[in-house]
């Protein structure tokens, strides 16, 4: 199985910015984009990020995540 070149969200092509998945206060460097356990749409960094719901390593896209009610911490002062 080979996975996605591009982002199943944003259509943007993978790059090293866009294949850094935060995970809480760290981050998580990956080969290839990350699938969604929900929807299983192939997404970057931007799009996807490393939700601590279930197991504390849940891959959920945002739109999936707003569905959990996930909150995660915004590190970003606006
Ligand atoms: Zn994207
Ligand atoms: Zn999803």
């Amino acid at each position: 199985m080979t996975s996605a070149t591009n982002c199943q969200s944003c259509r943007r092509p993978a790059s090293d910015t866009l294949l850094t998945y935060r995970k809480g206060t760290g981050e998580v460097r990956r080969e290839g984009f990350l699938q969604c356990d929900i929807c299983e749409r192939f997404a970057c960094a931007d799009c996807l990020q490393v939700y601590d719901i279930f197991s504390g390593y849940d891959f959920l896209c945002h739109e999936c995540a707003q569905g959990f009610g996930a909150s995660p911490a915004r590190p970003r002062g606006h």
